[in-house]
């Protein structure tokens, strides 16, 4: 398997592919990237044409865990090999309006928004829309980076200083009591399966930790019904990822992700396949595993700094994830899983780890 990016996704991609006789191929920057430490790499721009026309030539098909490939370079391999998940699937979730218009076209609720070029046109939105809400770049903004939330008219300039320019949108700030978010995987031959709903606390725009399964019967049946329009409305092959807002009880779609994802990580260890193997499978036309939940999972990440190792793996029923990156402010560098028996054990011990844990 080719895999576009040699990041943590693939990392856990390639080690959840051993034990099923499936090789990786990493094409990535660097020899040093967290893949390519425990599968070999062809170094290179992720861009760069020729490279990624080795990476096909030597692989039965493609996959990528860096989502911000451009179509126009992925296009080319699709002569060469299978490229999955779908190209058109990449591309609508790399561009927030066109993500948000699928949604709509789907009968999915989303924030109201605007596609905004200009200071005048964000003035505009602001009254039209009302306030708050927040100014996101279209494309390229991942884990809370180029966002500002708009609180009032006279932060408007403010805003703009920050991260004006063309290409941005502008959403209405939903007043939401918690985020979920649903994986779920897609076979070649239209067959899906769903993961328990995930419950996810952000700070400063970029995930903390999980809770999973979060049991709400309802809200569950929803996301199910929503991941599954789009997927099929994509003929989708792989894991898909919905992230969601809960509005006075509703599910409004904020993003989705066209690959595995931080608030699926969960399932290493938390149920019987987790999102990488599933990943794999479908990709692979395999038949798609079980995604049934073995007790009560907590998933934390490591942001900036890593924690005392030793410290964590005293607490029982904990799985420890090191990315093997480079300590730096804000980073990803790793997560550990705690997987009980019961959901009261699960929020002791989550409490007990969260007093080790600094995001920086
Ligand atoms: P995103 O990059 O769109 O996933 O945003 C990162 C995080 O910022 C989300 O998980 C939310 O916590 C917050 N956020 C983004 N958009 C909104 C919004 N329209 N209303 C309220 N919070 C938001």
């Amino acid at each position: 398997m080719g895999v576009v990016g040699a990041g943590q996704l693939g990392r856990m991609l390639a080690l959840a592919g051993y034990p099923l006789g499936i090789r990786c191929l990493f094409l990535d920057r660097s020899a040093m990237a967290p893949a390519a430490q425990v599968a070999p790499i062809i170094t290179g721009e992720l861009e760069d044409a020729a490279r990624l026309a080795e990476l096909a030539a030597r692989s039965e098909v493609v996959t990528f865990d860096w989502e911000n490939i451009s179509g126009a370079a992925l296009a080319p391999l699709e002569k060469l090999t299978l490229v999955r998940p779908p190209r058109a699937a990449l591309e609508v979730s790399q561009d927030r309006m066109s993500e948000k218009a699928l949604f709509s076209k789907l009968r999915i609720p989303v924030a109201a928004h605007a596609a905004i070029d200009s200071k005048e046109e964000l003035v505009s939105a602001a009254r039209k829309l009302g306030l708050p809400g927040v100014l996101k770049t279209r494309r390229l903004g991942y884990d809370g980076k180029g966002q500002f939330v708009l609180r009032g008219q006279g932060q408007i300039d403010e805003a703009w200083a920050a991260i004006g320019g063309l290409g941005l949108i502008y959403e209405r700030f939903q007043e939401f009591s918690r985020e979920v978010s649903i994986v779920g995987a897609r076979s070649a031959q239209g067959e899906s399966v769903f993961y328990p709903l995930s419950s996810n606390y952000h700070g400063g725009g970029i995930l903390h930790y999980s809770i999973a399964p979060f049991a709400n019967a309802g809200l569950e049946r929803i996301a199910r019904t929503y991941l599954k329009r789009v997927m099929n409305a994509l003929a989708y092959v792989g894991v898909l990822t919905i992230e969601f807002f809960v509005v006075k009880g509703r599910l409004v779609a904020n993003e989705m992700a066209p690959r595995v994802h931080n608030s699926g990580h969960w399932t290493i260890e938390g149920c019987v396949t987790s999102q990488f193997e599933n990943h794999l499978r479908a990709i692979c036309n395999l038949p798609l595993g079980s995604t049934r939940a073995l007790g009560h999972t907590a998933m934390v990440n490591f942001l900036g700094n890593m924690p005392d190792r030793a410290r964590l793996l005293a607490v029982d029923g904990l799985a420890f994830h090191d990315y093997g990156k480079e300590a730096r402010p804000g980073r990803k560098l790793g997560h550990c899983t705690i997987l009980k028996s019961r959901a009261t054990e699960r929020n002791l011990a989550l409490a007990d780890v969260l007093k080790s844990i600094q995001w920086t």
